[in-house]
């Protein structure tokens, strides 16, 4: 990585000095966990002005805890850890997750990080679609206290969010359904190395007779600038056997709620098609789950 206007590197060890170097420097500060969206940003030179680089990988951040009714998983978690956590290899509710982490390259996997990969704020990226369809949570800390942002408030556009200029985030939390549930994710890529065509992931209720009480349903990867909820496909499979018939119409609604974009990637015409067939397999493979 070759950021030549950088100047200073920093290592704080809590919350408090790296809040106070993100006031101090404003917008010529960057934080650094695992470095791996940063480096892609500085070889494509669309990062200049950055003076000080701070690494929060000392402030203990990367612990993951499934006890009570919320997952905690900390901001400096690597993926892989996420990948190895016992609920997510088990859990049909964390499905979503477990399917998520399948995708990144080994080396992705052992360097970057649960917050590297919600701040980025990129579109394209498969975890943060995982974690709308559990509802999940943003905790971040700045000069102002601790607060939690819904994940739906946080994507604010292209590579944009909602955090303040002095703030960071600390954690994601997941809220654990009280009910019986299930969820899963897939991903359309070129290769292994590649950001997706399109993304999509499913979160289900499920009733004790199969029926589906409630769903969450959101796509990525070159469907807006943000991640893309799809509503009208969650209303038609809440409150449905989730049949043949009910499958079609919801997958037929998630590729009508969907305006894709059109690149070298796909066409958004075939990202919409695919947008029904994902909607479709994921909601098969969640409930397959609970088999
Ligand atoms: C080759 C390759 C393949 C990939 N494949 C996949 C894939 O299949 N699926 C997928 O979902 N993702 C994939 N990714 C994306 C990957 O998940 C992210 O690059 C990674 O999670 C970012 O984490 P990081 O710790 O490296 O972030 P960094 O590069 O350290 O930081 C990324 C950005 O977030 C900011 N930041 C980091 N942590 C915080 C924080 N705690 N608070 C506030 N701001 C913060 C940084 O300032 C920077 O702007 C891939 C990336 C690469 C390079």
């Amino acid at each position: 990585m070759a950021l030549t206007s950088v100047q200073s590197f920093y290592s704080p060890e809590d919350s408090k000095g790296v809040i106070e170097l993100l006031a101090k420097y404003e917008d010529s500060a960057l934080i650094v966990a695992g470095g791996t969206f940063l480096h892609g940003l500085v070889s494509r030179g669309l990062l200049s002005g950055i003076e000080a680089l701070i690494n929060i990988q000392k402030l203990g951040l990367n612990q993951i805890d499934v006890s009570g009714a919320t997952m905690t998983v900390g901001a400096t978690t690597i993926l892989g850890q996420l990948q190895s956590c016992e609920q997510v290899q088990k859990e049909a509710w964390l499905g979503a997750v477990k399917d998520a982490m399948t995708y990144p390259p080994v080396q992705i996997m052992n360097s970057g990080t649960v917050g590297g990969s919600i701040s980025s704020s990129c579109p394209f990226f498969d975890f943060p679609v995982t974690l709308l369809a559990l509802d999940g949570n943003v905790q971040a800390e700045g000069g102002n206290g601790a607060r939690t942002i819904s994940l739906d408030e946080f994507f604010a556009g292209l590579f944009e969010n909602s955090l303040e200029a002095d703030e960071f985030v600390t954690g994601v939390t997941i809220p654990v359904p009280a009910s019986k549930s299930t969820s899963a994710f897939i991903k359309m890529e070129t290769n292994a190395n590649d950001l997706a065509i399109i993304n999509l992931a499913v979160s289900l209720s499920m009733t004790d007779d199969g029926s589906c009480a409630g769903a969450r349903v959101f796509a990525g990867g070159g469907v807006g600038e943000t991640p893309v909820r799809c509503s009208a496909a969650e209303g038609i499979l809440s409150a449905s056997k989730l049949d043949e018939d009910t499958l079609e119409k919801a997958g037929q609604a998630a590729a009508d709620e969907l305006d894709p974009l059109s690149d070298h990637r796909a066409s958004a015409e075939y990202r919409k098609a695919m947008g029904k067939v994902l909607l479709k397999r994921a909601v098969t493979s969640a409930i397959g789950r609970l088999a």
